[in-house]
C-alpha cells in the first residue's frame, strides 16, 4: 500500500471511529433521558418523546427546572473530547509505529553495514515506498557481500599465485646455480658433459624467461595496455622455429617434440612474439603435465577453408571433462593429488586464449580424460590479402 493511501485510510478511521462512539454515547444519554423524564408533566406518553420537537421541549423544561442538569451536558462533552483524543492518539501511534519500525530497522542495518557486518536480512514493509527502500538496501547489502567475497577470493588467488611463482622461479634458479657450481668445480670434464650442462642451464633460463613474460603479458592484459604488432606471416615457419627452440627442453623431460606441418602455405596475421608466447605456453604445459609413460609432443598444422588449425598434441595426464571449461580462468589450477607436485602460476592458458582471441582466432583444449593425453587446438583465420585464398 502507498504511504498516501495509508494516511488517507488512517484519517478516515480517525474521523469515523470517534464519530460513531460519540453517536453511541449521545444515544445512551438520550435513551436514559427518555426513560427517566417525568412525562406526566408534559401530558405526553414516553413513546411521544421520540418526536424531536416534544423531546426538545422536554429537554428545555428539564434544564430550566434542574440547573444542575447542565452537569450532564458537560459530562457528555467531556466524554466526546476523551473519545476523540483517545481515537486520534491510538490511530496516530499505530501509524507512526508502522513507519518508524521500518525506518529503525533500516537505521540499524546501516549501522551494521558501517561496522562491517553484512550477514543479516532486511524484512520489508507493507508500505510500498518504504518496501522499495528496504529492497534497494538489501540489494546494496548483497552486492557489498559478493564484492567482499570476490575480493577475498582474489586475495587468496593472488597469494597462491605469488607462492606458485616464487616456487617456479626458485626451482630453475637453484638448478642453474647447481650446474654453474658443477662447471666451476671442474665436474664437466669433457665437452659432451659441458654441452649437456649448458643445455640444462639454457632450458632452466627459458622457463624463467617464460614465466616473467607471462606475468608481464598478464598485467598488460589486465591494465588493457597490450598493444599488438601484426604482420602477415607464415604460421608454419613460426611453429617450426618454436619447436626447434623447445626441442631440447622436451628431450630433457624424455619427450620427443615432433612437427607435422601442412605443405600448403598458411599465411595469417601474426604478432610474432605474442603468438610465439601462445605456442610456448602450450608446449610447456605438455612437458609439465606428462606421465612417466609419455613419449612425445606433436605440433601439427592443418589447412581449412578459411583458416588454419594449429594443434599441440600430447600423451600426458589428460584433463577430466568437467575441468575443461575452467582451465582458462586466470590463476585456475586443477586441484588434484596427481598434479600437486607440478607447480604453475595458473596464467598460461588464460593468456594463450586471450592472445589467440586478439589474433581473431580461437583456442580450446580437448581431452578424453585422465591419462588420455590432451590436444590444444587453435584456429586462426587466413590473412585477407589479395593473393590469398
Ligand atoms: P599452470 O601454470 O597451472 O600450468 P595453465 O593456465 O597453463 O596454468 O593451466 C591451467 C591448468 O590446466 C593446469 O593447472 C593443468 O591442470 C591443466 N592443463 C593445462 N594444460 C594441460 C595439459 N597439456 N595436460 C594436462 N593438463 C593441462
Amino acid at each position: 500500500m502507498k504511504i498516501k493511501s495509508y494516511f488517507r485510510r488512517c484519517n478516515l478511521v480517525m474521523l469515523a471511529v470517534p464519530a460513531a462512539m460519540i453517536l453511541l454515547v449521545s444515544a445512551l444519554f438520550l435513551a436514559l433521558f427518555i426513560l427517566k423524564f417525568p412525562v406526566e408533566q408534559l401530558y405526553v406518553t414516553r413513546i411521544q418523546l421520540l418526536n424531536p420537537v416534544l423531546l426538545f421541549d422536554a429537554a428545555l423544561k428539564f434544564l430550566s427546572e434542574n440547573p444542575m442538569a447542565v452537569g450532564y451536558i458537560v459530562l457528555w462533552l467531556v466524554l466526546c473530547v476523551i473519545i476523540t483524543v483517545a481515537a486520534t492518539f491510538i490511530a496516530t501511534s499505530k501509524m507512526s509505529k508502522k513507519i518508524t519500525s521500518s525506518i529503525e530497522e533500516l537505521t540499524e542495518a546501516a549501522e551494521r553495514v558501517k561496522g562491517g557486518n553484512l550477514a543479516f536480512e532486511i524484512i520489508g514493509s507493507d508500505m510500498e515506498e518504504i518496501d522499495e527502500l528496504c529492497v534497494s538496501f538489501d540489494e546494496m547489502r548483497c552486492s557489498l557481500m559478493s564484492a567482499e567475497k570476490n575480493e577475498a577470493a582474489l586475495k587468496n588467488e593472488r597469494s597462491m599465485m605469488i607462492a606458485n611463482i616464487s616456487h617456479d622461479l626458485k626451482t630453475p634458479v637453484t638448478s642453474i646455480k647447481g650446474y654453474v657450481d658443477a662447471i666451476n668445480d671442474g665436474l664437466a670434464s669433457n665437452p659432451e658433459t659441458l654441452r649437456r650442462y649448458l643445455g640444462v642451464i639454457r632450458s632452466k633460463a627459458n622457463s624463467i624467461e617464460s614465466l616473467i613474460n607471462n606475468m608481464s603479458t598478464m598485467s598488460r592484459i589486465e591494465m588493457s595496455r597490450l598493444t599488438m604488432n601484426f604482420d602477415e606471416g607464415e604460421i608454419n615457419d613460426l611453429v617450426y622455429e618454436t619447436a626447434a627452440e623447445y626441442r631440447a627442453d622436451a628431450e630433457l623431460a624424455g619427450l620427443a617434440l615432433e612437427t607435422a606441418l601442412t605443405s600448403e602455405p598458411a599465411p595469417v596475421r601474426l604478432d610474432y612474439e605474442k603468438f610465439r608466447r601462445v605456442l610456448i605456453n602450450l608446449i610447456e604445459n605438455s612437458i609439465k603435465y606428462r606421465r612417466a609413460e609419455s613419449k612425445k609432443i606433436r605440433l601439427v598444422t592443418e589447412n581449412a577453408e578459411n583458416g588454419v588449425y594449429v594443434r599441440v598434441i600430447d600423451d600426458g595426464i589428460g584433463i577430466e571433462k568437467e575441468e575443461l571449461n575452467r582451465i582458462y580462468d586466470s590463476f585456475y589450477r586443477i586441484d588434484e593429488a596427481r598434479t600437486a607436485h607440478i607447480k604453475g602460476s595458473g596464467l598460461g592458458l588464460g593468456i594463450a586464449k586471450e592472445l589467440v582471441k586478439l589474433h581473431g582466432g580461437r583456442l580450446w583444449l580437448v581431452s578424453e580424460g585422465r591419462d588420455k593425453g590432451t590436444t590444444a587446438n587453435i584456429y586462426l583465420p587466413y590473412a585477407l590479402s589479395e593473393n590469398n585464398h
